[in-house]
């Protein structure tokens, strides 16, 4: 459903993603896995389109960048970019009205009640914590329920309530079908039913594996995770996507963005 084939993105020399090959399936739960700085990010950055890349990335066969291909995903960054001078319920209506949603403020008041920010809904962003932030952030990344969604790090900051929210959020979203590609360096936080794993390091594809291809060989995400990151004999599992013809050379600069500014 959504491939992302053979991209580079360079940061000046710096190569953030080298040559990632790798297909999120339909109805799946792809667990993108690596220490900071592995390029995890700048991939998801790519794919939902905020970045100039070298390869390609399609949805349903259809380039990533053009509004057919938008409209079915959806992107939770790592870091809220709220307005201050918006309320939380205001933020939450802006988002549907930007989505052209109807018949939301049903959605709005299940998505704030489970991430317990009802009695939140008249305070402006920077009046929130950083806690309620990033709760305000994740429900403003789950009112549009695109097919697709991404989720850089969802798990940061939040307090126990709602690690556990979002966990039961998004199995009920597996259930319901969704394509799902959440990043993560914690490799504990990770324990909710996930379909396919792919690890990154230093920018390259380390492995990609299914769940049942990880447990068929004994192994837990950990031992994988260290087997393959620290060079140990990651023989057993079968690892796609990193072809040693894609250790070339850098190729020449394409662009050098200040950091957290997505290219439009
Ligand atoms: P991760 O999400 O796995 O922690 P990132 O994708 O954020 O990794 O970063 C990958 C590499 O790209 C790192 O070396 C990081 O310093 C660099 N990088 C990321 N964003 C920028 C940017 N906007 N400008 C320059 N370098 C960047």
């Amino acid at each position: 459903m959504l491939d992302v084939n053979h991209v580079t993105k360079k940061y000046g020399k710096n190569i953030a993603c080298n040559d990632v090959t790798f297909t999120l399936e339909p109805g799946s739960l792809t667990v993108l896995l690596g220490p900071n700085g592995a390029g995890k990010s700048t991939i998801i950055k790519s794919i939902i389109g905020f970045l100039k890349y070298d390869g390609s990335i399609t949805v349903n066969g259809i380039e990533n960048k053009t509004p057919a291909a938008r409209k079915i995903m959806g992107y939770i960054p790592e870091l809220p970019s709220l307005y201050p001078t918006l309320t939380v319920i205001e933020h939450m209506e802006f988002i549907a009205r930007a989505y052209k949603m109807t018949n939301y403020k049903d959605r709005i008041e299940m998505l704030l009640d489970r991430f317990e920010l009802s009695d939140k809904k008249k305070k402006f962003g920077d009046e929130l914590s950083k806690g309620m932030q990033q709760k305000l952030n994740l429900c403003i990344g789950l009112l549009p329920d695109p097919d697709i969604l991404l989720m850089d790090e969802p798990l940061l900051g939040l307090d126990p309530h709602a690690i556990k929210e979002l966990k039961n959020y998004i199995e009920e979203m597996r259930q319901a079908g969704k394509t799902l590609l959440i990043s993560t360096h914690i490799i504990d936080s990770v324990d909710m039913l996930w379909d396919r794993t792919v690890i990154m390091q230093e920018g390259k594809v380390r492995a990609n594996v299914s769940r049942s291809e990880i447990e068929g060989a004994g192994k837990s995400l950990e031992d994988l995770f260290f087997e393959v990151t620290e060079g140990l004999d990651p023989s057993s599992v079968k690892e796609e996507g990193t072809d040693p013809s894609s250790e070339k050379e850098p190729e020449e600069v394409k662009d050098d963005e200040p950091k957290g500014e997505p290219e439009k």
